[in-house]
């Protein structure tokens, strides 16, 4: 399956900036740059950032055994998706998938893109992709099928075989969005890119590895497409502090090896105890450092909830999500005062 046809046209035909940094990079030596008019006072950011990112990729390409023409980067994993759906979908004519309820930004990013999105909703009963109902519903300008395992709100992962068979299927790209995948008991489907032409893996740095505040996103795929997707981005689009800091904190991965298990932990003391929480009726599992949770009244529970300081997501409004509330795992001593509040509404 060749991706090409895929493509907006527009974009095949497109000529990418080349920054006046791109062509010296790889340059050694004393070089005076002239070229960016930037101020030349050195005080650690007067200069425009790699565009390339290559020794945070590098850093990467290690740690997720990538190579790095494979990685993409993007101003969270959101600006990431925004990059896939302008560089597949005609605006007003495609059209994108996806399987409610889930992440809300695949929705907001197609809409500000002018792409139709087409839903279908997860099973009721194991919140997991219902194959040939999407595969009916998908049709020629079907370009994307966004795939969220785990899936946030509900904290599942969907099933390999599933997955394996929408990726070889669907006609269009599959985004696979393995944005807590490092909470997962699963495999990352990083390990089978080389399979399939037609595969996006996004992560983040924004959850386990605790940089939301960075904003840096991941995408890993096919040559071609991280090729393509290097000609719409924006020049600079990963700030040099960014950079900086990502490089400094990924050198110290068993720190974050070690909050994760601590919020594993966390999170299975946290359902112990809700499952004695009268007015809770169901507890999902969850495979991520959320879950979600099924009340009497959603609504009601979430007001208490504010009114003693503490804020959590009403996701009641959402398909399939009726009286459910996202609770996210915080510290030992958040999660304290959380349950003795839930304790004694
Ligand atoms: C939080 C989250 C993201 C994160 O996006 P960033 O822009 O990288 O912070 C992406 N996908 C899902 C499903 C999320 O829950």
């Amino acid at each position: 399956m060749s991706i090409q046809h895929l493509i907006r046209p527009t974009i095949k035909t497109l000529k990418p900036y080349s920054s006046a940094r791109d062509e010296y990079k790889g340059v050694k030596g004393d070089l005076i740059f002239l070229d960016a008019n930037e101020n030349p006072f050195n005080n650690g950011i007067n200069r425009y950032p790699d565009p390339q990112q290559s020794e945070l990729k590098s850093v990467l390409s290690e740690l997720k055994s990538v190579p790095i023409e494979n990685i993409l980067l993007g101003n969270g994993s959101d600006e990431v998706l925004d990059l896939l759906i302008r560089m597949f979908c005609e605006p007003t004519k495609d059209n994108v998938v996806i399987l409610p309820p889930t992440y809300g930004m695949y929705e907001v990013l197609a809409n500000v893109n002018a792409v139709e999105i087409l839903k279908v909703n997860l099973s009721a009963k194991h919140f997991q992709p219902q194959t040939e109902t999407i595969l009916k519903a998908a049709n020629a300008n079907s370009k994307i099928l966004f795939l969220c395992s785990p899936n946030n709100p509900t904290g599942n992962n969907f099933d390999t075989s599933t997955i394996e068979k929408l990726i070889n299927s669907f006609k269009g790209i599959v985004v696979i969005d393995e944005a807590y995948i490092d909470f997962s008991n699963e495999k990352s489907w990083l390990t089978r890119l080389q399979e399939f032409p037609n595969l996006v893996v996004t992560q983040t740095l924004s959850k386990a590895y605790g940089m939301a505040g960075i904003r840096l996103g991941m995408c890993f795929a096919s040559v071609e497409i991280i090729a393509t997707l290097n000609k719409i981005k924006a020049p600079y689009n990963i700030n040099e502090l960014t950079q900086q800091k990502a490089i400094e904190l990924l050198g110290n991965h068993s720190l974050v090896k070690y909050q994760i298990s601590c919020l594993i932990e966390e999170k299975d003391a946290l359902v112990k105890v809700l499952g004695d929480v009268d007015y809770v009726e169901n507890i999902y599992p969850s495979d991520a450092n959320f879950i979600l949770i099924k009340v009497d009244d959603a609504n009601k529970r979430y007001q208490q909830l504010i009114d003693s300081g503490i804020v959590i997501r009403n996701r009641t409004t959402q398909p399939l999500c009726e009286n459910c509330l996202r609770l996210t795992i915080g510290t030992k001593a958040e999660n304290k005062r959380l349950i003795e509040r839930l304790q004694t509404l």
